[in-house]
């Protein structure tokens, strides 16, 4: 299990978090994580019984009825005084944390996660709820602005209306709750819409809220195909916002919906995808840069938004590096994380669904005619029809990446000359997502990271990050159109302000 070594416990992704946040650290000295251990035999108990039946799909007109009951129930629920807002929040992650092994077992069944990422995403949506319970706290009660004598300001944040939330399924738990729990605190009523992948995660998640408090009318789960069910939600006249973490031609889909409505003007709040890159220069230090780049390509299977897909290797260290991330690639494991003998030591699992699977199937065989293959892990041809094994290809240039491929698939490319110009050329591929640099020059990693146009830079580490309140996570660009996701100014974009000006003098007599 090369991707959870003792070598990997040592490396600053896993640096301790705020215990505020977290019930317990993430991993323990061995890079365990203590959860995952002490819930093992409890976890496969529960795979052995099937996923319940999934949530019966919504058509176009149920969708848009569910938008007019929300839009009927909104003004009660923004009327909730917001300390009982945030208190829903709060008890919905205790009851996350109580159910931890459940949500953890439903992710590896329904979203084909290991355990360890399983854990890491509902510790992720338990922050999300205490994040930004604290954080409505701070920032949305209302505001004293300074006035002239005789008038009193004041500034007040209340929900838009209703919001359209529209979720991925790579983190069919974290990102929906994330989403979901923002636009609620804000006092907006909320219409979910899962992935056509991951609706129970989803629905397992709003039975929690409403069992930790949130009135029922307050939010509608509405599942189905993201082109007509996804559609009639952005198109209803009702919608005011919609928050939308998926790909770049989907968000600019409904970015042009909006656009051409009748409805009125409403914000878009867009997560999407990324041409990820990593920058290593010739004093760079390989083991690190080996460590971090097999961490950050292979991870999830590649199945996320940050992974590494680009990596830009100095030509003097490149020889070296290649050779060692081949070797490093031929110590992963893949496998069934639900394999009761050997699930523990899987470091790759399965990809989403056969037609992701065909998808990256194509793009490899793509691959393996117009570039060289560096290095590709073995893989049980059990898992051939199921499975994408790590592959790397080297590229002769940056301008031969096209897409994200949305896998675990890496491109290297080698450079010299200034480094400008290789950020430059990561620039102009219009993506703004993540970015690793791997340099011990303290300048250079500080010029990179100026110059980029991105909304993650990683340095000296590997590109595994989202941390809510630590590092928040979003893009710019191609990328989205943030504020970031777990920082400070998330929540904002889903209020809408009012300034209210009162003429004391005249109150007064
Ligand atoms: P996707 O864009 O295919 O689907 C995302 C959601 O949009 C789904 O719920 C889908 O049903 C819905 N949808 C599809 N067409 C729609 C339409 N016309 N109108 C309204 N809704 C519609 O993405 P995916 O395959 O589910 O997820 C993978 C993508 O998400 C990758 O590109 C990845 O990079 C991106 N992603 C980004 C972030 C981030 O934070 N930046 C996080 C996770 C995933």
């Amino acid at each position: 299990a090369l991707l959870a070594s003792p070598l990997r416990a040592a490396a600053p992704s896993t640096l301790p978090l705020p215990r505020r946040l977290y019930g317990e650290s993430r991993v323990n000295a061995l890079g365990v994580d203590p959860v995952v251990e002490r819930e093992r035999a409890p976890l496969l108990a529960r795979l052995a019984v099937p996923m319940p039946a999934a949530p019966t799909d919504d058509s176009a007109a149920s969708a848009a009825l569910a938008m007019d009951a929300l839009h009927r129930a909104q003004p009660g629920w923004n009327a909730v005084p917001l300390a009982e807002r945030c208190a829903v929040l709060r008890r919905a992650a205790d009851l996350m944390e109580r159910q931890m092994t459940e949500l953890v077992a439903l992710l590896a069944q329904e979203g084909r996660k290991t355990f360890g990422d399983g854990v890491a995403e509902v510790r992720e949506a338990i922050d999300f709820c205490r994040y930004y319970a604290e954080q409505a706290e701070a920032r949305l009660a209302p505001q004293a602005l300074p006035g002239p004598t005789g008038e009193k300001n004041e500034l007040c944040l209340h929900g838009r209306g209703v919001f359209v939330c529209i979720s991925p399924w790579n983190f069919p738990l974290a990102i929906f709750a994330g989403q979901v729990v923002a636009a609620l605190v804000a006092g907006n009523t909320v219409a979910a819409k899962p992935a056509e992948q991951t609706p129970r995660s989803a629905r397992r998640c709003v039975e929690l809220l409403i069992e930790a408090g949130l009135p029922a009318d307050a939010i509608r789960l509405v599942c189905g195909p993201g082109e007509t069910v996804g559609a009639a939600l952005v198109a209803h006249p009702r919608c005011a916002g919609v928050c939308f973490t998926g790909s770049t031609q989907v968000a600019k889909i409904i970015q042009r919906q909006l656009a051409m409505g009748d409805g009125p003007i409403v914000p878009l709040i867009a997560e999407t995808g990324g041409l990820n890159a990593m920058i290593v220069d010739s004093s760079a230090l390989p083991e690190q840069v080996v460590d971090a780049v097999v961490q950050s390509a292979f991870r999830s299977a590649g199945q996320r938004c940050s992974a590494l897909r680009l990596l830009l290797v100095h030509e003097g260290v490149a020889d070296k590096v290649s050779e060692m991330i081949a070797g490093a690639m031929a110590e992963l494991v893949c496998g069934d994380p639900a394999d009761a003998a050997r699930g523990w030591s899987v470091d790759v699992g399965p990809v989403i669904d056969a037609e992701a699977h065909a998808g990256l199937s194509a793009q490899v065989a793509r691959l393996e005619r117009e570039a060289r293959l560096v290095a590709r892990t073995a893989m049980d041809a059990r898992f051939a029809a199921t499975h994408i094994a790590p592959v790397a290809f080297e590229l002769k240039s940056v301008g031969e990446m096209k897409q994200e491929i949305f896998g675990p698939v890496l491109h290297i490319v080698r450079w010299t000359g200034p480094v400008d110009a290789v950020i430059d050329q990561v620039n102009a591929l219009g993506y703004g997502l993540t970015l690793g640099i791997h340099t011990r020059i303290d300048q250079r990693a500080e010029r990179i990271a100026e110059r980029a146009r991105v909304g993650n830079v990683y340095v000296n580490r590997n590109m595994i990050g989202a941390v809510v309140g630590v590092q928040p996570f979003g893009g710019e660009g191609l990328s989205g159109t943030g504020p970031k996701a777990g920082g400070p100014h998330y929540l904002y974009r889903f209020c809408g302000e009012q300034t209210v000006t009162v003429n004391t003098a005249a109150a007064g007599g």
